[in-house]
């Protein structure tokens, strides 16, 4: 039973809710934010609110209540002022560049299972194995089983890393329809990762790209290193736009541009676009595949984003560096890359609770916490 100070409690707080709620449109500035009282604190009341704790909330910052505004809606851009596109495209590289990294070797089934699942989550572009060597990255060395296991579906693609010839015609005996190949931008990387020069590794896609090509597949042409080397420093960015040019040549259908060692920031992502532009290199063939080394992946998300990038390289989880470039930190996890386009209200397709719950599946799987920022806080207890 409720007592008469209780009662009268909840009401002065129904009608503190109904004050708040009723409240004239506050003044904004002119980037769309409402001013902030001395001392107010605008997240920290929004989260407050969403947790349940609207008296506590409304107690702490009676005299500017902002009006409620749950975190996130897809469709609120007014905070955000930023040249954005209405949809991005995500290609999901956890199967492969994933799982290449990791100590554990996951069963055939589990990749199968993980592959369905990030479908089921909305994904229509994801990177599902390689035909690399099985000596050289025997995490993968089920490529043939696993792609004659996974049965198409319909709107998503399904992509194989494939090095050289001898790989293209084990992933096309397998029924594959889009390959990727891999060179890099830098001279060291490409020796200690391909054995080869640069401009050999190169030259050497060329038949590779034309046979793929004549046999009606699309082709994905990743560059890594495209910042800098660990071992060669920056690299030139007129030097990338130049080997892009040169792989769309060959009939790449599109290039992923990757920061390997994640040390760029957006003056670089800014600075290189501008060298393919300058050197004619097509944008729209432009996706981008940063690592979060040094924390900078989702600004440099939103640099390339700014000039035009639709297409972004993700990992369930934020697993897989490289294998040979130790010192490469993770890859921009997937769900961080949801989650801030859902706050600024860009489209992705991915259901981002789908994505949370594949990337703690696969954690377990793994045997360990991956390292995504958003899979994290949301596997945080509220108390
Ligand atoms: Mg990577």
């Amino acid at each position: 039973m409720i007592g008469v100070h209780g009662l009268q409690h909840a009401i002065d707080l129904v009608l503190a809710v109904l004050a708040a709620g009723c409240e004239p449109a506050r003044k904004v500035d002119e980037d769309g934010l409402a001013p902030l009282a001395p001392g107010g604190d605008r997240l920290e009341t929004t989260i407050a609110e969403e947790r349940g704790e609207l008296g506590r909330a409304i107690e702490r910052s009676a005299s500017h209540v902002v009006a409620f505004r749950p975190l996130h809606p897809c469709d609120d851009t007014r905070a955000v002022p930023l040249t954005s596109p209405e949809r991005i495209s995500i290609v999901e590289v956890a199967p492969r560049d994933g799982l290449q990294a990791e100590d554990r070797t996951l069963s055939t089934d589990v990749k199968l299972e993980l592959l369905d699942r990030l479908a089921e989550s909305g994904h229509t572009a994801i990177e599902a194995t390689s035909f690399v060597s099985a000596k050289a990255v025997p995490q993968l060395a089920d490529a043939e089983r696993l792609m004659k296991l996974l049965k198409p579906r319909a709107g998503v693609r399904y992509t194989a890393l494939v090095p050289n010839q001898t790989g293209l015609e084990r992933a096309l005996a397998c029924g594959v329809r889009e390959i990727a190949v891999f060179a890099s931008a830098s001279e060291s990387y490409s020796r200690k990762n391909l054995n080869q020069s640069r401009d050999a590794a190169i030259a050497g896609y060329e038949p590779v790209i034309a046979r793929a090509k004549a046999a009606g597949v699309r082709v994905r042409g990743y560059l890594s290193m495209v910042v800098a080397d660990p071992w060669d420093g920056p690299t030139p960015a007129p030097l990338v736009a130049d080997l892009s040019r040169r792989l769309l040549d060959f009939g790449c259908d599109e290039i992923s541009l990757g920061d390997t060692i994640g040390v760029g920031t957006p003056g670089e992502v800014t600075a290189l676009l501008g060298a393919l532009r300058r050197g004619d290199v097509p944008i729209a063939k432009v996706a981008f595949h940063f690592h979060d080394t040094y924390g900078q992946a989702l600004a440099n998300v939103l640099a390339a984003m700014a000039e035009g990038i639709l297409t972004f390289d993700a990992s369930v989880g934020g697993i897989g560096g490289s294998p040979f470039a130790k010192m490469a930190g993770g890859n921009l996890a997937t769900e961080d890359l949801v989650w801030m386009c859902r706050g600024i209200g860009i489209e992705t397709g991915v259901d981002l609770d789908k994505l949370v719950a594949t990337s703690r599946w696969l954690g377990e799987r793994l045997g360990r916490e991956l390292p995504a920022h958003v899979s994290r806080a949301m596997s945080i207890p509220r108390s």
